[in-house]
């Protein structure tokens, strides 16, 4: 794994074309520029192939000509990645693999709650498919729509249900993925135990390309709710917001699925930018908390139990004020004030952005530190901390000041690095992770290697020379 990877021979190229079969490649710039683009428009990238498979064994010829002619690859699903690890760099020498033609559920098991779906399927057409047999695949984010399995399997992602099932890495049962050498490694289980020897699947869940290629995914499924109670509740206090949690977690157990955090600020966005959204109360209030229970029973007690723990943590002035939804339209209305957090900051203008997780006792104290240090630095930026409370992970964003025309945004959005390390300093004081959800890819390069503990960063080198010796796999990305 020494030295950049020259840009591919026309023989090199040739042999990919021949690799990927009839209709499996592409060269038409209109056709291949979406895919070069970022989510964020923070990275634009070159390539001078776009190769795009239907099968296993049409991406293990890729990777064995890839080997042959050491030639950089760089796998894609959906390009919903908020890392920039999904598009080739600036040089032109890297080649995209996309997955999107591999989509087919290859199998659906309800006895054993399982599905096996390829890798360029979305997690959607995956929930869709487990729908028609009653039961739901719960990982849930808002760009399921577009984002594939293979994706969300190497940034081992997140989400709203983390709480209470886990990242993919706790979903995926096994995996089928090809090797930089174009070896087929099939762990595709159909059972949740499985000790015989060692199991590469785990490794590869959050590898980000960068290890192996993932072909198809056997994934655990969960019955399908059937009755949801969903709060919005305001608060005074952070402190509020984690013993509100736990109360709830109390009071509903394995029922309690979602625990999501808004600030004023962000909800205040949300109703500025997104055509149809309102506060759901007429005063302000510092904090907002969207709590979900479901049961797979249709019951009324659910939104009963949810009332009656509200009611109770108001009396004791945990909880400012309430509202539950009464029906399907009003739950899809509160959970578009959460949903939309990303694209009402967008619209608002630049912000710097931040995954993080702390260990909850931390929150607070993380918080304050964290805000003061920023406004001391960015005088006027705007800090909207938001996520998944339930597991501990905000993203904690930073919009520019009010007002910023496009040369002050520019010039805030250049302070990204130098805010990132002030963010991730105080993260690592408090116990917690610079890169929670959405993985290390071009973004946090440098940072894992600078906080990164060095026992853990050679042992990553060391896995990464065993299955990609000549570094052909995703080389820009996290190492
Ligand atoms: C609006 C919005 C909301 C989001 N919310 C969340 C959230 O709540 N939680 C969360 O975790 N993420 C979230 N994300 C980030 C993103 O959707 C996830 O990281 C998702 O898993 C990426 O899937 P993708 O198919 O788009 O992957 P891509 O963006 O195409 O790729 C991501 C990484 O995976 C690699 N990769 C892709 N496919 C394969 C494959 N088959 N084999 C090997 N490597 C592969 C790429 O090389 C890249 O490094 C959000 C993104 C957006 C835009």
């Amino acid at each position: 794994m020494s030295g950049r990877i020259a840009p591919p021979s026309d023989e090199a190229l040739t042999a990919l074309k021949w690799a990927a079969g009839a209709g499996g490649w592409s060269e038409d710039r209109a056709e291949i520029a979406p895919h070069l683009v970022e989510w964020r428009g923070r990275w634009h990238g070159r390539t001078p192939l776009l190769l795009k498979p239907a099968d296993t064994d049409s991406v293990s010829a890729i990777m064995k000509t890839a080997t042959r002619h050491r030639v950089a690859i760089v796998p894609q699903g959906g390009n919903t990645g908020l890392v920039g690890g999904g598009v080739p760099d600036e040089s032109g020498a890297e080649v995209l693999l996309s997955l999107k033609r591999m989509r087919r559920i290859r199998r659906l098991d309800v006895a054993d709650r399982l599905i096996i779906a390829e890798a360029g399927a979305t997690l959607a057409e995956v929930d869709e498919a487990a729908a028609e047999a009653g039961l739901r695949f719960p990982l849930e984010i808002s760009s399921g729509g577009t984002a594939s399995i293979g994706g969300a399997v190497a940034t081992n992602a997140g989400g709203v249900h983390v709480m209470r099932f886990g990242s993919m890495r706790a979903l995926v049962l096994g995996l089928e993925m090809v090797l930089a050498d174009g070896t087929v490694v099939d762990e595709l289980r159909r059972v949740r135990k499985d000790n015989a020897g060692l199991s590469l699947t785990p490794l590869i869940v959050g590898s980000e390309g960068t290890l192996a290629i993932v072909t198809a995914a056997s994934l655990a499924l969960a019955p399908r709710p059937a009755t949801c109670a969903t709060a919005w509740c305001a608060l005074a206090r952070i402190e509020d917001a984690i013993a509100l949690l736990r109360r709830l977690e109390t009071a509903f157990g394995m029922a309690l699925e979602a625990v999501e955090l808004v600030p004023e600020f962000g909800l205040k966005l949300v109703c500025r930018h997104i055509p149809g959204t309102r506060a759901p109360f007429a005063q302000p209030y510092p904090w907002h908390l969207l709590a979900e229970a479901t049961s797979p029973h249709e019951t009324a007690s659910l939104s009963v139990e949810m009332e009656a723990a509200l009611a109770l943590a108001m009396e004791e002035g945990l909880v400012k004020d309430a509202v539950i939804a009464k029906n399907g339209r009003e739950r899809e209305d509160l959970w578009r004030l959460r949903h939309a957090m990303s694209e009402a900051q967008k619209k608002e203008g630049p912000s710097i952005k931040h995954d993080i997780a702390v260990p909850l006792v931390e929150l607070p104290a993380f918080l304050k530190a964290a805000e003061e240090a920023v406004k001391r630095r960015l005088p006027g930026a705007r800090p909207c901390p938001f996520g998944h409370l339930g597991d501990g992970n905000l993203h904690f964003n930073i919009s520019a000041p009010a007002g910023a025309d496009e040369s002050a945004g520019r010039d805030f959005l250049a302070r990204w690095e130098e805010v990132q390390r002030i963010v991730h300093d105080i993260v690592a004081t408090h116990g917690g992770s610079f890169a929670a959800e959405h993985g290390i890819g071009r973004l946090k390069r440098g940072e894992l290697a600078r906080l990164a503990n060095p026992g853990r960063l050679a042992a990553m080198r060391a896995m990464k020379r065993a299955l990609d010796p000549l570094g052909i796999l995703n080389p820009g990305v996290m190492l």
